[in-house]
């Protein structure tokens, strides 16, 4: 299955995402872990990502895409996969359809997560990740820096959902309550049964 996670910083697609690919046996593609990735091995891509990231706006859509055609260019990804933060705006989203259509493919399903922005703003303060045993803040979680990538979410993000939805594609999730009810959400808009491990009718 080829899926998307769509939904604002904070709405959980990390922790879903891994869940989720788990469960489909696909990939979880992250572009801001594979970005964080190339940042702390200061590569010319990381150089590259670093200046937007710290201010908490979106790498140049060139860089991200040709950056994501080759981790799908890998052999995991090819039976399918789950992106996590991409595409994140309708030229990312063109470009992605054109490139799985060279290839005769095409996106099945494309989720959002939906939760409302004083929740998102509560969770993405209190959020800390482990880095050589230690929790610490992501630096673009401070408070102006989230602020600001609510702002670049709803302005060149947030249209992904009327994109999708107009290719019929979009499924929104309510991704208020416990990690396990979102999952089971999820998984039931992938037409997945949790308990049989397959794909309900297959
Ligand atoms: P994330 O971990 O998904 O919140 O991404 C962290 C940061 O990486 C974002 O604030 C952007 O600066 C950058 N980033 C991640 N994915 C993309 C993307 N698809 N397009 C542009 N920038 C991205």
């Amino acid at each position: 299955m080829r899926v998307v996670l769509l939904g604002p910083p904070g709405a959980g697609k990390g922790t879903q995402a891994q869940i989720i690919a788990g469960h489909l046996a696909a990939p979880a593609i992250s572009t801001g872990d594979i970005f964080r990735a190339n940042v702390s091995g200061r590569t010319e891509l990381g150089q590259k990502a670093k200046t937007y990231m710290d201010a908490g706006d979106l790498v140049p859509d060139e860089v991200t895409v040709a950056m994501v055609k080759d981790r799908l260019a890998e052999p995991d990804a090819k039976a399918g996969f789950l992106l996590d933060g991409f595409p994140r705006t309708i030229a990312q989203a063109e470009q992605l359809r054109d490139s799985l259509a060279e290839l005769g493919n095409g996106l099945d399903r494309v989720l959002e997560l939906v939760v409302d922005e004083d929740e998102l703003v509560r969770r993405l303060s209190g959020r800390r990740m482990l880095v050589d045993g230690e929790w610490v803040q992501r630096s673009d979680d401070e408070p102006e820096t989230v602020r600001h990538r609510l702002q670049v979410y709803r302005e060149q993000t947030a249209p992904l959902s009327g994109f999708y939805e107009g290719e019929g594609l979009l499924a929104r999730i309510d991704a208020i309550g416990s990690v396990e009810d979102v999952t089971a959400r999820a998984l039931e808009a992938l037409g997945w049964s949790p308990r049989s491990g397959q794909q309900a009718g297959a």
